[in-house]
């Protein structure tokens, strides 16, 4: 293969390890991106390249040729990852159709991330589709990745946008883009299935041992760190679902291969925020059952992490009867786990420091109101305790005034003075989250006007989703609701 590596004279400050390439051959593949006409640097995450310790004025000089895949660090040794996954409940052999693996960068302050290209050229998992990424959904992922890490959501993160020069066909013709995605590791449930689907134990057990490595290493020296394992995934899924719950965030494609082992949202494709709170809502075009709902989140998550017990089964114990029945106790805690998760976040956005017995109840009515009176989910905890006059439906329920008389009644039921729980909850409910019809206002001038302001403009105001703004801020604004029950969102395009 040609070697197509040049060097930035200062060094663009990657420090690559490729300790991926240690796992038997199966789990990947070597694949060079693929070259392309024109790269231009769309996007550039200068705090994320800083924190990783990476060469900033190197990258903005050359970063589009390096961040397409055109030329190639020292170090960098590319690779497309394999797994599986059960897509909408069925069963697919996968792998990186459209990601290429560049390797894994070690920071200065030795923290270890993936560092991968998406829609660098086909893959040998590419089926029938060509490798590509739009502009539009490459922006999309960026912006709606840096949301979730400012809203201190585990994310996977994004370090740039590349155009490519080059059209990639759809439904039309559209500008293609490379996104530079850093995570702490590609490793998926979908991984473990691909491994288990495997008639060799061996690659199994090697994924297992590389996982626990790199990622829990403090359980190596546990008496089944296998079970461990499975504990500290179902434990890390339970807890990103429940802060998914607690912003409004739907994935869209919870597919057991999006679901990263080291529990960070990946993945961004059909994903969106609620504005209009109801448990059913569903935006992705392909959801029609609407399996991915909001409120099945939790549900979904268990599901997967149900399927990734059953991949470690043989890993558990030689007995397959008593893996069965060790691993269903640990998947058997999962509702409460993610329940006291979930319980224990609501108590923060509703200004709470101790605990009741009924603080469900009192969560889940809050739910019932804003569902029933159609409320928007991130304005509304954020209106409690406001001294504003609210007009909105809400605010004239009888239900709603009663409950608020419950709420205040708890509050004083705390040690805790009134103007702490306020500050608790500035701390846990956002005031700006990347709104569905702002995010698409700033796609469409960035693609089809060539004009980034709109979108600069948004990232900034959800990098710091819970400052106090101007009320009259567009960033704060529940939309039209007919703009959501029309909005459509779509997977890897
Ligand atoms: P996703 O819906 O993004 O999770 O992707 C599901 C699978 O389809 C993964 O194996 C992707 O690598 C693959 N895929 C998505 N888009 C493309 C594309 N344009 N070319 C090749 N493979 C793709
Ligand atoms: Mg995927």
């Amino acid at each position: 293969m040609e070697n197509r590596t040049i060097l930035s004279p200062d060094g663009y400050g990657f420090n690559f390890d490729n300790s991926y390439l240690q796992l038997p051959p199966v789990f990947h593949k070597r694949q060079q991106p693929t070259e392309v006409k024109n790269p231009g640097l769309a996007l550039f995450n200068d705090s994320l390249a800083i924190s990783l310790g990476l060469n900033i004025d190197a990258l903005k000089k050359h970063g589009a040729q390096l961040l397409s895949g055109n030329v190639l660090d020292q170090g960098a040794n590319p690779i497309a990852q394999a797994y599986a996954g059960h897509q909408f409940g069925h069963f697919n052999i996968l792998g990186d159709g459209r990601a290429i693996l560049l390797g894994e960068h070690i920071t200065p302050n030795m923290q270890r991330f993936d560092i991968q290209l998406k829609g660098a050229g086909r893959t040998p998992y590419s089926r029938s589709g060509d490798g590509r990424a739009a502009l539009g959904p490459m922006l999309r992922e960026y912006i709606m990745s840096e949301a979730m890490y400012a809203l201190g959501i585990p994310t996977t993160r994004s370090l740039a946008v590349v155009t490519t020069g080059e059209a990639v066909y759809r439904d039309d013709a559209y500008a293609g883009a490379v996104l530079t995605r850093v995570a702490s590791s590609h490793v998926r449930v979908g991984t473990f299935q691909f491994a288990a689907a495997n008639q060799n134990p061996q690659p199994l057990q090697a994924l297992a041992d590389y996982s626990i490595s790199r990622h829990f290493p403090d359980i190596a020296d546990a008496d089944n760190q296998y079970l461990e394992l499975l504990k500290r995934m179902i434990a890390l899924q339970a807890a990103l679902v429940a802060k998914w719950m607690h912003v409004g965030f739907i994935h869209g494609v919870m597919n057991t291969d999006n679901m990263s082992i080291c529990g960070e949202t990946i993945d961004y494709g059909p994903c969106a925020f609620i504005n209009t709170y109801h448990p059913e809502t569903v935006f992705s075009s392909i959801d029609a059952n609407g399996r991915y709902a909001f409120g099945n989140q939790p549900k979904i998550a268990h599901w997967n992490l149900t399927r990734l017990a059953e991949s470690l089964l043989p890993l558990i114990d030689e007995s397959e009867e008593k893996s069965i029945a060790l691993a269903n106790e640990c998947l058997a805690e999962y509702p409460n786990n993610f329940l006291e998760l979930w319980l224990s976040g609501m108590r923060k956005k509703l200004g709470i420091f101790n605990q009741e017995d009924d603080d469900i109840t009192l969560a889940e009515d809050l739910l019932m109101h804003m569902q029933k009176n159609k409320a928007d989910f991130t304005n509304t905890f954020r209106s409690l305790g406001e001294e504003a006059v609210h007009h909105s439906a809400l605010y004239q329920d009888a239900g709603f005034k009663n409950w608020l008389t419950l709420w205040k009644a708890r509050l004083a039921r705390q040690n805790e003075p009134y103007d702490e729980s306020i500050r608790l909850m500035h701390t846990a409910n956002p005031k700006v989250i990347p709104r569905n019809h702002l995010v698409e206002e700033a796609l469409h001038a960035a693609v089809n006007d060539g004009d980034m302001k709109a979108l600069h403009d948004l990232l900034l105001a959800v990098s710091n989703p819970y400052a106090e703004l101007n009320h009259q801020s567009k960033y704060t604004q529940a939309p039209d609701p007919v703009f959501d029950q029309q909005y459509k969102t779509y997977c890897g395009t």
